[in-house]
């Protein structure tokens, strides 16, 4: 495996002769990088004080200076330290700069330390749904810049409705976080969110299909990324038909609630009829909120850059995971070099027809986790309760406003789904579903909150995907904590990956 990371250890020995100049201490940018980190030190001490200041030059040029205000910072394709110019780091000589503010008689020596990033495939965890001032949401820009970093996000979306000015006000490159451009098409019939272009929607005026298509034909042209929010809402719900152009369904909207296994049913539903539909998530947080916050459920997607176009790539292959809060249940699948959202070719498939599976899951806390097919559910294990099962973050919050358990913090979300949903179409679903399916829980016991298991898939399926849920004891549901996009088996008329 290629390194991710390139250090470097540098030294300038500053005479008191060149106080009051400005130094280079070059280095070299070989191939790729996306992210220089930088840092320094030097004695400060003593009567006669020494100031060194610090910047950074490109082979174009001056990127940034701190002069003695950081003792270390970093530049990146999207974000920078303030103070510091984002952008593609090009190839060449680049320089450290000293400015020798104040030597002493003796001398001082300055280390510097440069570490290069290369690109790199990794999962970025992230909410691709919220609201802002520049709609009818209660944060500001930077307060929800806040909210999202505080809890553990690198991208977001900022999805105000019928407006993009979010996206131009949101232009500054973050030190954290990505700002994926955004806006939802909210119309008396059904929302959209347009994502990947700051200003891909020119109109949300949709009262008929005719005109739905019209509209998210354009964003797409525009770039955008169409995905079709909270369908089965029971207060504002998609009711321009499913044959308009869109490229993902939002089946997980806020808290884990009915109308999300309403989408979660009709997802695997056109999945079995061997339709491709990626699906998402979002908080759809507004604003301060007991139960809707930033990243519940976080949208967990794998990208090549820590670029917004990166995160794009990854969700329009279906690289992406949806997970109830940034720190609970995660999981991964794949067959071996395939992973969530590939299509594994005819080709790499055997005569037998085998499709050897392995899933990792972590975090999960006495979960129950499904592998579905389009045949339904084919296996399901639980994960057993960690001896030293650490509190969540939305545990710890439980304990906080009350001494609640996750079982009761699961119920109070129910209970708040059953007062919003009056129509009450479809309940959770019920904790002993499972059972139905005929299929035999087996038990699974994790190492530090970790556990590899392995099914013997068969080329016969459409695909295979991940489900995990936690059940609400004495209540007899069950919340979604995570779920993953589908593992695709290739058919006759896909060819390669
Ligand atoms: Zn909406």
């Amino acid at each position: 495996m290629e390194t991710k990371k390139q250090r470097l250890a540098l030294r300038r020995w500053i005479g008191k002769e060149e106080e009051r100049s400005y130094l280079e201490v070059p280095f070299a940018v070989d191939g790729p990088v996306e992210r220089i980190d930088i840092a320094y030190r030097y004695e400060r001490g003593g009567a006669e004080k020494t100031v060194v200041d610090i910047g950074l030059r490109s082979p174009e040029r001056i990127v940034g200076w701190s002069g003695g205000a950081r003792e270390a910072f970093f530049v990146g394709t999207e974000k920078a330290t303030p103070g510091y110019l984002a952008g593609p780091i090009a190839e060449g000589e680049w320089a450290v700069l000293l400015g020798a503010y104040k030597i002493p008689e003796g001398g001082a020596e300055v280390i510097v330390e440069v570490e290069l990033a290369r690109p790199h495939g990794r999962w970025m965890k992230g909410d691709l749904h919220m609201h802002s001032v520049h709609s009818d949401g209660g944060y500001t820009i930077e307060q929800a810049k806040d909210s999202c970093k505080a809890r553990g996000l690198e991208f977001m979306a900022l999805t105000d409705h019928n407006t993009s000015s979010q996206n131009f006000a949101a232009l500054a490159p973050d030190e954290q976080l990505l700002l994926v451009p955004g806006v939802e098409m909210t119309s008396y019939y059904g929302h959209a969110n347009v994502l990947g272009r700051p200003d891909a929607l020119r109109d949300f005026r949709v009262t008929t299909s005719g005109q739905a298509d019209g509209v998210l034909g354009e964003a797409r042209e525009r770039g955008g990324f169409v995905s079709l929010n909270h369908p089965f809402c029971p207060s504002c719900p998609w009711e321009l038909g499913f044959d308009v152009p869109y490229d993902a369904i939002e089946v997980w909207n806020g808290p884990w609630r009915a109308l999300n296994e309403r989408a979660l049913a009709w997802w695997q539903a056109q999945l079995s009829q061997g339709r491709r539909v990626i699906a998402l998530g979002g908080s759809d947080t507004h604003r301060e909120d007991r139960f809707v916050k930033h990243g519940r459920p976080t949208a967990s997607v794998w990208t090549e850059s820590d670029t917004v176009q990166g995160v794009l790539a990854g969700i329009r292959q279906g690289r992406v995971v949806l997970q109830f809060n940034p720190d609970e249940t995660c999981m991964a699948l794949a067959s071996g070099e395939y992973g969530i959202g590939d299509t594994i070719p005819r080709h790499a498939i055997g005569e037998q027809g085998a499709v050897p599976l392995t899933i990792d899951v972590c975090g999960a806390r006495g979960d129950r986790v499904a592998l579905w097919s389009d045949r339904g559910i084919e296996a399901l294990w639980d994960i057993a309760l960690p001896a030293s099962a650490e509190a969540g973050e939305w545990e710890t919050e439980a304990a906080q406003a009350g001494g609640w358990s996750v079982q009761r913090e699961i119920a109070a979300i129910l209970a708040f789904d059953a007062s919003e949903d009056k129509e009450g179409c479809v309940p959770a679903i019920p904790a002993g579903a499972a059972a139905e399916s005929g299929v035999a829980p087996r038990m699974a016991e994790t190492e530090n909150g970790r556990v590899r298991l392995h099914f013997q898939g068969s080329a016969d399926r459409l695909f295979y995907r991940l489900e995990a849920r936690r059940v609400v004891e004495g209540l007899d549901q069950s919340v979604v904590t995570c779920l993953t996009n589908p593992v695709y088996i290739g058919r006759a008329e896909d060819t390669g990956a």
